[in-house]
């Protein structure tokens, strides 16, 4: 992934996406299209999921799989420790490496059920996501990323808490992390410094901002009430009043919102030097296709150059 953000020859940084497994035929079929449209624009790098309580293990393992042996593009598959005693583990990231898949984001999870319940470890698994971190690098050559946090996890009793376990995942050999979404870019460059104050040398890695256009106001909210991250009031209001009052939302004007606001963030961090911009798609092109678009991917030459896996 490092090698690939800073492959980077265009005048914008590269970009990257978000996909989730697919429940069924239907939904993979629409994954795929979203695929092969993105694989056209030549992302760095496109991450899979791995459902909440590692409910979508086989799943996320055959599609990423996919990904790596059917397409041109650099897979990163997401692995979490919830419910997963070592063994297991192992044999996850075996069964990554089988596929040929070398690119992992380590994660914790939530715990299984209600996410925001108490977290309990797996008797014979891990207790942080910095464990799994060592774990995999121990397991061969992995090239691992992690999560950050621009307001913090909803666990951290505060920031400077919350930056010192991420410097930790970082030293435990991350080598770049990407952030929870969030809706104001001075959370971003908060972070920023914070990891600059509190480890230099580790701040060289690359924070990689994520942002999500938004196209429907009630599915954010379900979203941000597990991510701790938070609507600012005004875009609440704006996004709200788009909505309107009746049964269903305006999904057309709410959808405007979100990609203009979306455009506005992005232009406003390539402006302050991110390494990248990765996208949660719910693996849909399009949204992400028109902010994209919107900043001039395409046209100014973004993208990595690079068309090889
Ligand atoms: P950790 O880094 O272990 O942190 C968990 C909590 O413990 C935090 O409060 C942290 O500050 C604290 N902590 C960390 N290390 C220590 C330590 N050594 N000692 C004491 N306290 C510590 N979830 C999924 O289920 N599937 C996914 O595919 C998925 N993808 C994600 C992708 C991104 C980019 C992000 C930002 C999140 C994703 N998540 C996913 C959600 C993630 O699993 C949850 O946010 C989870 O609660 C935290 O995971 P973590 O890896 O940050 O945990």
């Amino acid at each position: 992934v490092v090698e690939r953000l800073h492959a980077c020859s265009g005048a914008l940084p590269p970009f990257s996406v978000e996909f989730s497994p697919p429940r069924d035929g239907a939904a993979e079929s629409r994954l795929w299209r979203a695929v092969r449209v993105f694989e056209g624009m030549r992302p760095a790098f496109v991450s899979m999921t791995y459902g909440a309580g590692g409910s979508t293990r086989d799943r996320t393992v055959r599609v990423t799989g996919e990904l790596a042996e059917q397409t041109t593009l650099l897979p990163v598959a997401h692995l979490t420790a919830v419910g997963h005693h070592i063994g297991e583990l192992r044999s996850m990231v075996g069964a990554y490496a089988d596929r040929g898949i070398r690119n992992i984001l380590v994660l914790r999870g939530d715990p299984p059920g209600d996410p925001t319940g108490e977290w309990r470890r797996h008797p014979g698994g891990v207790e942080y996501a910095d464990e799994l971190v060592r774990l995999v690098c121990e397991l061969g050559d992995f090239h691992v990323g992690v999560a950050s946090f621009p307001e913090g996890h909803p666990r951290s009793p505060d920031l400077e808490t919350d930056t010192k376990y991420l410097v930790g995942k970082l030293r435990a050999g991350a080598e770049y992390s990407i952030t929870q979404v969030f809706f104001d870019v001075e959370h971003y460059l908060r972070l920023r410094d914070r990891v600059a104050a509190a480890d230099p040398v580790e701040a060289m890695k690359p924070i990689i901002p994520e942002l999500m256009p938004i196209t429907s106001l009630r599915s954010v909210r379900a979203m941000l009430r597990l991510s701790g991250s938070a609507l600012p009031s005004d875009l609440e209001r704006r996004l709200t009043a788009a909505a309107g009052d009746g049964p269903e939302e305006n999904r057309a004007a709410v959808r405007e919102v979100g990609i203009e606001v979306a455009t506005v963030m992005a232009q406003r961090l390539i402006d302050e030097g991110v390494p990248g911009l990765h996208f949660i798609t719910l693996n849909f092109a399009k949204a992400t296709g028109e902010v994209l678009a919107n900043l001039g991917y395409g046209a100014r030459g973004g993208g990595v150059g690079v068309a090889s896996a």
